[in-house]
């Protein structure tokens, strides 16, 4: 007996379990007159408003929430959801049209056809039709009165007073909503370039030339026109499918030469794009070739010696052997533009990435080029 006695714990270890056990007891107490409190509270606010008329019974209201929640909530919605819930009030206008908003849904669908230039010259436009035309730029217009048919409708609205022009921030405002409009109604049309130009007109295959584009929503392709060559007309071609679009991927324009980085750095197999055009008249194209070796070089990687010599063979092997178009050769250190009225005129050369690359071989004729 007297063993068990001793194997008990002394009296201090029993007095310190006791407070702990005590001050739980109180904690979880408190907790549940906390509960008891908020449930009474909100009885009490439900009670009160059911008491109330309709019209006074403060609403949730979507623009209550935080202000990243609205964000990340009008994130995800897509340019038809946003000038629907732009329709229902001002503020929610002006969040639906805040430039953060737009723009990853200009960069998802125009980011590939039109660039920052085409972004520039809307902006000028813009500020110049501020300036001289009795047309405005009326924010307005985003407010759609019925929702059957998005979208997106003129923006353009006429006035019978032309107003008069306060300072850039007209066109600042809300500009990728707008620009984004610009396109999307084909009221605007922007510079960009054309894969095979003319449906793949035989003398075009695997080159990229300037045009203006209008984006027709209905067909979801685009009108494209040419810059005319010479005294020509400027040809128009419709039904230009957005596979066959791109950015300029260089502010150079049509008639400019481009001025080329350093030649030296050009290896045998290295992809390119060269200026070129048949006429000192016309416009030039860009034209996908690729970096060959010297008649007497073996090809052999680990003898080839080409990169060192001064002139830099270009190669268009979408054309058969024997074709004058196949292989021409520039200085890799004077080059600006070679050639004549017989083999045309070669003029700036830029190496491709490797998307670029990409592109170009899904072009790829499925027979040679005479
Ligand atoms: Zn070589």
């Amino acid at each position: 007996m007297s063993g068990t006695f001793e194997s008990l714990p002394p009296f201090s270890v029993w007095l310190a379990l006791a407070l702990v056990l005590n001050m739980l007891s109180v904690k979880a107490n408190s907790k549940i007159r906390d509960k008891a409190m908020l449930r009474a509270r909100r009885k009490l606010k439900f009670q009160s408003n059911a008491g109330a008329p309709c019209e006074n019974v403060p609403a949730a209201s979507f623009l209550d929430l935080p202000e990243l929640v609205i964000d990340n909530i009008l994130s995800k919605l897509s340019p038809q959801a946003l000038s629907n819930a732009a329709s229902v009030c001002k503020e929610l206008r002006e969040r639906c049209a805040s430039d953060h908003v737009w723009l990853p849904h200009v960069l998802a669908k125009w980011g590939g056809v039109a660039g920052d230039l085409a972004f520039e010259e809307w902006m000028n436009y813009c500020i110049s039709l501020y300036a001289h035309n009795p047309y405005k730029l009326d924010d307005s217009s985003f407010h759609y009165k019925t929702r059957k048919a998005w979208p997106l409708s003129c923006i353009w609205t006429p006035r019978e007073i032309p107003p008069a022009p306060q300072n850039n921030d007209e066109c600042n405002q809300n500009a990728y909503m707008k620009w984004y409009i610009a396109l999307e109604t084909g009221n605007y049309c922007f510079p960009g370039q054309v894969y095979n130009r003319e449906h793949g007109h035989v003398g075009f295959l695997m080159s990229c030339y300037d045009a203006e584009l209008c984006y027709d929503r209905k067909s979801d392709t685009f009108k494209a026109r040419y810059p005319p060559h010479g005294t020509c007309s400027p040809v128009l071609e419709e039904d230009v499918s957005w596979e066959r679009l791109r950015k300029p991927p260089v502010s150079t324009t049509a008639h400019e030469l481009y001025v080329s980085p350093s030649l030296r750095s050009l290896r045998p197999g290295d992809h390119v794009e060269v200026q070129w055009r048949r006429d000192r008249r016309y416009p030039y194209g860009w034209w996908y070739g690729v970096v060959g070796h010297l008649e007497a070089c073996s090809k052999d990687m680990r003898r080839c010696v080409c990169h060192l010599d001064d002139t830099v063979w270009l190669e268009f092997n979408q054309y058969a052997p024997g074709s004058r178009w196949r292989r021409t050769g520039v200085n890799r250190d004077n080059h600006t533009e070679k050639g004549d009225d017989t083999e045309g005129y070669y003029a700036g050369v830029r190496k491709l990435s490797k998307d670029e690359v990409s592109a170009w071989t899904r072009l790829w004729p499925k027979e040679l080029l005479e």
